[in-house]
């Protein structure tokens, strides 16, 4: 009988089997759509109102690289015609509105602007979280300089995303904290790192749901979205360094366990050997 190992939390969201988000079969940019709470709004992307293809939930930093890319084309329209292919094959970012057709009709829109703007949000981040990671790098002056330079010299996305960050979790000894940072590496990193992870925690609060796995165990994190799920491979990236592999059940004792890397089929070495020594084991008895 196998045994019944204990659950453990996972972070996944390439679990294909569970809800995660639906896109539409077919998106298109549209300028004669017209929303009354965004009047200024020229080009929408458009989709009918029930989405109802299943959208592959996607992950790791491809994932988020895919998605900055859209960014570096020049033009708005070029730009627009990257992000309609990717809504084809990804899905919206699941913050449409309901816009009005010339003959009256609904259908569902998302505003160009948005796309522009949670792009260059991500894009920030993915900044931020290079900018982290190159403070353990051999040259932590360089980086220093760096993640300052994103901080400050960035128009507009990284002061504000981290003063609104700071406006509602920095206070007493953690704002003190903040603003001693300037000269220590830790204490920098520290308050960078607290700043996007509450940021990001408060932006994807109702935006991922839980399921429970026995198979493998676990519990398992959906977003309801592409955008949360965006925002959250960021907070997943920025905890534990990169996206955790699938965990795997080992032939030998069948327990289910997290791989240190790719290749991993066995959860130890000792088990790797066990299961070879009763493969030749059986050979032999079948030879007999
Ligand atoms: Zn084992």
């Amino acid at each position: 009988m196998e045994r019944m190992s204990r659950i453990v939390v996972t972070d996944t969201i390439d679990a294909a089997s569970a809800g995660a988000w639906r896109k539409a079969p077919r998106y298109s940019w549209r300028e004669d759509v017209r929303n009354d709470e965004s009047p200024s709004t020229r080009w929408w992307l458009t989709f009918p109102p029930r989405p109802t293809l299943q959208s592959k939930p996607r992950s790791g930093a491809r994932f988020l690289r895919e998605f900055v890319d859209l960014g570096r084309n020049r033009s708005p329209a070029r730009m627009r015609s990257a992000i309609l292919r990717y809504a084809n094959r990804v899905g919206d970012l699941g913050e449409s509105l309901t816009v009005i057709t010339p003959d009256g009709s609904e259908l569902r829109g998302e505003p160009f602007e948005l796309w522009v703007e949670c792009i260059e949000q991500v894009e920030t981040l993915l900044r931020l979280l290079n900018a982290l990671r190159a403070l353990y790098d051999p040259a932590p002056a360089a980086a220093r300089a760096a993640l300052w330079d994103h901080l400050s010299v960035a128009p507009g996305a990284v002061t504000l995303m981290l003063s609104h960050a700071a406006s509602f979790t920095l206070r007493g000894d953690d704002a003190a904290r903040a603003s001693a940072a300037r000269d220590d590496d830790a204490a920098l990193e520290w308050a960078v790192k607290h700043c996007v992870l509450l940021f990001l925690t408060r932006l994807l609060r109702e935006r991922l749901s839980v399921a429970v796995s026995l198979d493998p165990p676990g519990l398992q994190t959906f977003p309801a979205s592409l955008l949360a799920a965006l925002r959250f491979e960021v907070l997943r990236q920025l905890v534990r360094g990169r996206g955790a592999a699938p965990q795997k059940q080992c032939p030998q004792c069948h327990e289910w366990f997290q791989p240190k890397t790719r290749a991993q089929v066995y959860c130890s070495i000792q088990h790797q050997q066990l299961f070879n020594y009763h493969k030749s084991d059986r050979k032999q008895r079948r030879r007999r």
